[in-house]
């Protein structure tokens, strides 16, 4: 099969890749900013004669490489944005706009999905199939996933299954790492207010204390997952700001908390709004207090499709080139590649991106954070061969495999 040669046209676009990379990596663009990053990817698509679809979820982009017959599609995806945070590394394609960075390899992903997209076009129309390019907006925290999903990428034509990777600074360069099932942790934003009654701190029984009854919300709050929560079940609820009072001789009448709620099951994610308010409710009513707990819409749990995980592991296998693969536990990170991954079967892995130079090592969102280009080229030899075989095992043309 010609994917075993993949990895070597995937190397002969090194120079590319590499310029596309540190272009980006100069030019960093945040959620739903990516102007300039997306007019690249489009023009490149449109250079390749694929059909191309702009503005999908504000500034998103899709290539559409059709298939000499209709068949099943597969999309492939990438995501653009980059992090407001300071670039603190001096090298010469650190980022040249203040306050703005790709710490989280976003401009790798991007660069690999338009390599992919280059040798997938060059192998010629697949004879049955389509396979679909999604250059993603506005990853980290506004939901750029539902934004394109809402604006219809999942149709014209269906796609029947979802791909994508992300670069990981802790695998040697090249390895994959992916989770069967559970995959990233669901995470929402919590935001409680519990409601007194102000007075003076030195009378206190004359008012409703919202800073005493807020420290036995917050209490109250672990026992969620140490006696209210099955112990096999992990959860995380963190109260990460806290605002209320005037001053030391008042009782402070409003008390905010903000936080955060991570699982790793879609059921007991549905489950925490109300254990929440249980908890909540139980303890301000104690004390005369009233309260009002508001739940973010955050990103779901990423479930990778077994069926999915399966069909890359064995591609994996299938390939001489490859760097093998390992079953790795899930994160409580969030991912909002959980949009698609609610929608049809999909699988989300982790490439590594680490050698022994000391500037690839560091973790995903540090202001040093860089990566070893070289593995770009497997990204777009694995996510091409994903494509390809998944269109191979699904195509029901007679005689060919049907299970
Ligand atoms: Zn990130
Ligand atoms: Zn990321």
């Amino acid at each position: 099969m010609e994917q075993t040669r993949l990895l070597n046209l995937a190397q002969q676009l090194q120079p590319k890749l590499t310029n596309w990379r540190r272009d980006f990596h100069r030019h960093p663009e945040i959620g739903y900013e990516e102007v300039r990053t997306s007019g690249i990817v489009a023009e490149h698509l449109e250079s390749l004669g694929l059909e191309v679809t702009r503005h999908v979820g504000k500034t998103g982009v899709v290539g559409l490489l059709r298939g000499e017959t209709d068949g099943p599609t597969i999309a492939l995806r990438a995501d653009m944005d980059a992090l407001p945070i300071q670039d603190q590394k001096a090298a010469e394609y650190s980022s040249q706009v203040e306050g703005k960075a790709h710490l989280c390899g976003h401009d790798a992903h991007t660069t690999i999905l338009m390599g992919a997209a280059e040798l997938l076009t060059g192998l010629g129309r697949p004879k049955s199939g389509n396979i679909k390019f999604v250059f993603q907006p506005a990853e980290e925290g506004l939901a750029g996933a539902r934004a394109m999903i809402q604006d219809g990428v999942l149709e014209n034509p269906k796609v029947d299954a979802i791909a994508g990777l992300h670069m990981t600074p802790g695998q040697d360069t090249g390895t994959v790492g992916v989770s069967k099932g559970v995959a990233f942790a669901s995470a929402d934003r919590l935001v409680i207010r519990v409601f007194g009654k102000g007075g003076h701190a030195a009378r206190p029984h004359e008012g409703i204390d919202a800073i005493a009854v807020s420290a036995q919300v917050i209490t109250a709050l672990q026992n969620i997952a140490s006696r209210l929560v099955d112990p096999l079940e992990p959860v995380v609820v963190t109260i990460g700001k806290i605002t209320g009072g005037y001053m030391g001789t008042a009782i402070a009448p409003e008390v905010e908390m903000i936080g955060t709620v991570r699982t790793l099951s879609p059921i007991l994610r549905e489950r925490m709004p109300a254990l929440i308010e249980q908890v909540v409710s139980g303890v301000c009513a104690s004390f005369g207090a009233g309260h009002e707990v508001v739940y973010g819409d955050g990103y779901p749990v990423v479930v990778n499709d077994h069926a999915m995980v399966d069909l890359l592991t064995e591609t994996v296998d299938g390939l001489d080139w490859a760097k093998g693969w390992s079953s790795i536990p899930p994160s409580t990170g969030g991912e909002d590649f959980a949009f698609y991954c609610e929608q049809i079967p999909g699988v989300f892995f982790r490439l590594g991106s680490g050698n022994e130079e000391e500037r690839t090592r560091y973790p995903l969102h540090h202001p040093m954070f860089d990566l070893d280009e070289t593995a770009m080229p497997y990204g777009v030899g694995l996510l091409s061969s994903i494509a390809l075989e998944f269109l191979a095992r699904n195509t029901t043309s007679e005689g060919e495999r049907s299970e």
